[in-house]
């Protein structure tokens, strides 16, 4: 790792005229600590930042970047702060770069169906904005009313309508990258299909931050399905309804928009959180199964062969969201299971692993198994349909903390391990930050790590973008 230069008071009078004084934060540790997290759980690894500045255009980013990569100062993007991997954390001090003021909605260009946004516009609002031409933006990360689009892009995240529509790197077609050295780069454009040269709108897709800004995004749309209905299949077991998935994606004929599941620690945990009554609660496990399609007879017969589908494979009931209030009592349920579990005990970790669909039952054997060997809990919850399992492991009240941190390192090693062996990887959508770091090499061999330091190497040779980020350190 290079060594920093702190940031002096002439940086801060330099950095200042570029954004602006009221949009540089320096020297006020209780301003400058909202910058210093992100939703991951444990906030004994919170860190500083020595300075937060608020752009609000491309050619201020790539003044501040300019600055300092040519002051060897760290930087780190920041989105909404909603990451589950610490990769907003500037774990090196140094400038918290944050794209919050950054968030117009540029176009809604509805001939070429697609929409040009700048990195700071919350996901939702992208949705809302489509929706009034008809359109759609197909990315939905459980964090869309809060997460913004750039920090979507930057972690490549998934969410609960990837079975059918894929993540989100499927929707990018073009970006604008301020990189690390100030330069200002367009890379695609509206164009749908482009095999020129090496495709770097995808490199930089799950980037992390550390090999550049982006600064405006130009996002692909496509037509707003006319209906959906959704269905919440209770099963007596969780062993069922796990096997109920694969049977659903290969014999129903359609994709499916969701396929969530649900264990019943998860499901009991959000329903008392929100304080909703729900049928059979008790239930071993839930699926919720979201169709959709260009009007409501198409789907019609979808849903009910999917129905008859699940109570084939043993489930005890299938209950059809008749109107948009349910519908959306059954989102709220599977989308506040996150707070509701930290709400048990903020002492967790949440890992998003993923293994092949046909694995998520022996998955789900090896975490009972270590959780039972930890006494820890070990509620799991995720995207079924693409076989990125949720998992979040909790620190039992009465457990001692020094307890939970002796173990915490053996148990993540286990879990990671026993997920390598069944053909999986360590994140699915929630990406590396710094948490899972130390865990890449389970996965990535040693040619493909050095691949990534010889990219990482052309993009920021003094290594201030997002330092301590994604590629473990050489040993
Ligand atoms: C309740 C809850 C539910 C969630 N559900 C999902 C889910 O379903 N699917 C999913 O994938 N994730 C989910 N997440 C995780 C999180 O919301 C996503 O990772 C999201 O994409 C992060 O966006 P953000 O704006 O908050 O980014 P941040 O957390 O601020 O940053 C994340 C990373 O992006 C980089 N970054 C941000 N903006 C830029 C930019 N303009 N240029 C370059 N780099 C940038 C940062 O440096 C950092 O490395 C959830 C989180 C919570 C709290």
């Amino acid at each position: 790792m290079p060594t920093f230069n702190p940031v002096t008071p002439q940086d801060i009078d330099h950095l200042a005229a570029i954004v602006g004084e009221k949009y540089c934060i320096a020297n006020d540790p209780e301003k400058l600590s909202p910058y210093g997290t992100d939703e991951i759980s444990d906030k004994r690894n919170n860190h500083l930042p020595e300075v937060v500045l608020k752009p609000a255009t491309t050619a201020e980013v790539s003044a501040i970047l300019r600055h300092a990569n040519q002051r060897c100062i760290p930087v780190t993007p920041r989105g909404a702060g909603t990451g589950l991997a610490g990769a907003a954390v500037p774990l090196y001090g140094g400038i918290v770069l944050s794209l919050e003021r950054m968030n117009r909605i540029v176009e809604i260009d509805t001939e070429n169906m697609v929409a040009v946004v700048e990195p700071g516009v919350i996901t939702n609002e992208i949705n809302l904005a489509a929706a009034e031409y008809g359109l759609l933006y197909a990315g939905y990360p459980m964090s869309l009313l809060s997460c913004f689009i750039g920090g979507n892009v930057a972690t490549n995240a998934g969410g609960g309508k990837a079975v059918k529509y894929g993540v989100t790197g499927r929707y990018i077609l073009g970006l604008e990258v301020v990189l690390p050295n100030g330069e200002i780069i367009h890379l695609g454009g509206k164009n749908l299909k482009d095999v020129v040269g090496y495709d770097l709108v995808h490199l930089m897709v799950g980037s992390e931050g550390t090999l550049g800004v982006f600064t405006r995004i130009i996002l692909k749309l496509i037509p707003l399905p006319k209906a959906a209905m959704d269905l919440l299949v209770l099963f007596p077991t969780l062993q069922q309804t796990i096997n109920a998935i694969p049977r659903v994606l290969t014999h129903s004929g359609v994709l499916p928009t969701t396929l969530e599941f649900m264990d019943r620690y998860a499901v009991q945990a959000s329903a008392r959180y929100l304080n909703e009554e729900l049928p059979l609660q008790d239930a071993g496990g839930l699926l919720l199964v979201e169709v959709d399609g260009g009007s409501e007879a198409e789907i019609e017969g979808v849903y009910e062969a999917i129905g008859d589908l699940c109570m084939e494979s043993g489930a005890i009931e299938v209950y059809v969201a008749p109107n948009a209030t349910t519908q959306e009592r059954i989102w709220a349920l599977r989308r506040n299971i996150a707070e509701a579990l930290m709400s048990i005990s903020p002492i967790q970790t949440s890992e998003d692993v993923v293994v092949p669909i046909s694995k998520i039952a022996a998955l789900m054997d090896a975490l009972y198994a270590i959780g039972e060997r930890y006494d820890v809990l070990f509620p799991a919850y995720g995207h079924a349909g693409d076989g990125n399992v949720h998992v979040r492991i909790i620190k039992k009240p009465e457990m001692p903390l020094a307890q939970w941190d002796a173990i915490k390192h053996n148990l993540l090693t286990e879990l990671f391990q026993a997920v390598a062996a069944l053909g999986g990887t360590i994140s699915g959508e929630h990406g590396i930050g710094y948490k899972k770091k130390e865990f890449v090499p389970l996965v990535l061999d040693r040619n493909v790590l050095a691949l990534h330091r010889g990219i990482k190497a052309a993009f920021d040779p003094n290594g201030i973008m997002n330092p301590g980020k994604v590629i473990p350190d050489e040993d």
